[in-house]
C-alpha cells in the first residue's frame, strides 16, 4: 500500500497556503507538482555541469551529454520503445504532435482521409486542420456518445482504404475517459493507417507499453508526470521516423552542410535541431524514475479510491451533474451545478485555498456537444488524500449557498 504521508513530504509546494487556507491542489490534469528530487536534479544541472551537448571535448559537455541520453534510455525503458532513437524530446505533446503533422504534409495527397475523436484536446485538432487546409485532406470525427465514450460503431464505418491517419487521445483531459485505443490501434492497421496517440492525460496514471500497443506515434509531456514544463517526447516506430522529413532546420540534426546540399543526421537527431532542453531532459528522466518508485499499478489503484468517494460525495449535493461517467475513468471529475457558471464557484474554491479548472479545458466540441459553457474540473494525484476531498466538498456546499 503507498504511504500518501509519506509521499507529501516529497512535494515542498504542498506545504504552501493560498488565501490564509492550506493548499489543495486539484489541478493535476493541467499539470503535476515537482518532488523534490526533481527539483534537486534541476538544481544540480545548472550548479554542477551546466553545459551544451553532443558538440564539446570538454568534460562538462560530456557529462550533460551522458545524462542527457541516460534520460532518453530511461525514457524508452518506460514506454518499451524498441530502441532509444525512436525517442525524440520534444517541448512537449502539442510540439510532438505538430511535428508529426509536418511530416505527414509531404506525405497526404488531396482525398486521403485523416480520423480524429471527439474528445480531442485542441492541441490534437487544430494541427490536422491545418495539415487538410495544406494538403486536401479530408477531416473526420468520431462522435461521443452521452457517458463520455467514442461511438466505436460510428469510427469502424469511418475507417476505409482512404484512411491515412488516425488521431486520438489515450485519455481524455476534460472528462478522464479511458479510450480503447488498442481496438482504435488494430482497427485503423487493418486499413494501413498510421495511429498517433495523445498520451499526455493518461501517462500520470497508465504506464504505456508502445510496442505492445504496436502504436505508430505516441506523445506526452512531463510536467503531468512530476517533471519540469517545457519538455515532452514523441515516439515513433524506426520506420515512420526515417519516412517522414526533418521538422526544423539547423545546427543537431544535419550530418553534414554545404551551400549546394545538407544531409540530415540520423534518428534521434534528425527531429531534435537547435540546443533542446538538456536540464528539463535529464529531469524528466529523474521524474519518471520517481513515479516508478512508486509504481503505476500502485498510483492507479489509490486514484481510483479518491475518483469513488469524490463521485459518491458529489452525487449527494443537490444539483450536481458530472460529465464523464463511463466505467474506465481516470481520476477526473468534470462537473457542473445547476446553472450556476463553473468560473464562480471555482472562484469561491480559489479563495478557499482550493485550486481547481474550470472553463472548457481546451476541448470546446465536447462542451458544444453537452450545450455547456464548460464545467468544474477536479482532477486527483497520488498525492491527494481523502481529506482534501472532504475539504472541497465542504467548500462546494459553502460555494454553492453563496450562489443560490
Ligand atoms: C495537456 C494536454 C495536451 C497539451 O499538452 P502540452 O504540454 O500543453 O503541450 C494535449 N493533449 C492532452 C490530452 C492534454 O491533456
Amino acid at each position: 500500500m503507498m504511504n500518501v504521508d509519506k509521499i507529501r513530504e516529497d512535494f515542498p509546494i504542498l506545504k504552501r497556503e493560498v488565501h490564509g487556507k492550506p493548499l489543495v491542489y486539484f489541478d493535476n490534469a493541467a499539470t503535476s507538482q515537482t518532488p523534490q528530487i526533481v527539483i534537486d536534479a534541476i538544481a544540480d544541472y545548472y550548479s554542477n555541469y551546466n553545459s551544451n551537448i553532443h558538440r564539446g571535448v570538454h568534460s562538462l559537455s560530456q557529462e550533460a551529454t551522458d545524462k542527457y541520453e541516460e534520460a532518453r534510455i530511461k525514457i524508452q525503458h518506460h514506454f518499451n520503445a524498441k530502441h532509444a532513437y525512436e525517442i525524440i524530446l520534444t517541448s512537449g505533446t502539442t510540439d510532438s504532435i505538430n511535428m508529426v503533422a509536418a511530416g505527414f504534409a509531404d506525405i497526404l495527397q488531396k482525398g486521403d482521409e485523416i480520423i480524429v475523436s471527439a474528445l480531442e484536446h485542441h492541441s490534437n485538432i487544430v494541427p490536422w486542420q491545418m495539415l487538410c487546409t495544406k494538403t486536401g485532406a479530408i477531416l473526420k470525427v468520431i462522435p461521443m456518445l452521452q457517458d463520455g465514450s467514442l461511438d466505436m460503431k460510428v469510427y469502424e464505418e469511418l475507417l476505409n482504404s482512404n484512411t491515412k491517419l488516425v488521431f486520438c487521445n489515450h485519455v481524455s483531459n476534460a472528462l478522464g475517459t479511458i479510450n480503447p485505443i488498442e481496438e482504435i490501434i488494430k482497427k485503423a492497421h487493418a486499413v494501413n493507417a498510421a495511429v498517433l496517440i495523445d498520451g499526455a492525460q493518461a501517462t500520470p496514471h497508465i504506464k504505456p507499453d508502445v510496442q505492445a500497443l504496436d502504436v505508430d506515434f505516441y506523445v506526452a509531456s512531463a510536467h503531468k508526470l512530476c517533471g519540469p514544463t517545457g519538455v515532452g517526447l514523441l515516439y515513433g516506430k524506426q520506420e515512420w521516423l526515417e519516412k517522414l522529413p526533418p521538422y526544423q532546420g539547423g545546427g543537431e540534426m544535419i550530418a553534414t552542410v554545404s551551400f549546394e546540399k545538407t544531409t540530415y543526421a540520423g534518428l534521434p537527431h534528425k527531429f531534435e535541431a537547435g540546443t533542446p532542453n538538456i536540464c528539463g531532459g535529464i529531469a524528466f528522466g529523474v521524474a519518471l524514475d520517481y513515479m516508478n518508485s512508486i509504481g503505476f499499478s500502485e498510483i492507479a489503484a489509490y486514484e481510483a479510491t479518491l475518483l469513488e468517494y469524490a463521485t459518491t460525495e458529489l452525487l449527494k449535493i443537490d444539483g450536481v451533474k458530472i460529465f464523464g461517467t463511463t466505467a474506465h475513468k481516470t481520476s477526473v471529475v468534470s462537473f457542473n451545478v445547476a446553472d450556476i457558471h463553473p468560473y464562480d464557484i471555482g472562484t469561491i474554491l480559489d479563495k478557499l485555498g482550493i485550486a481547481v479548472r474550470t472553463g472548457h479545458h481546451c476541448a470546446q466540441p465536447i462542451m458544444d456537444f453537452y450545450k455547456i459553457p464548460g464545467t468544474i474540473r477536479a482532477s486527483f494525484s497520488f498525492y491527494n488524500t481523502k481529506e482534501e476531498i472532504a475539504i472541497f466538498i465542504t467548500a462546494l456546499k459553502r460555494a454553492i449557498q453563496m450562489f443560490s
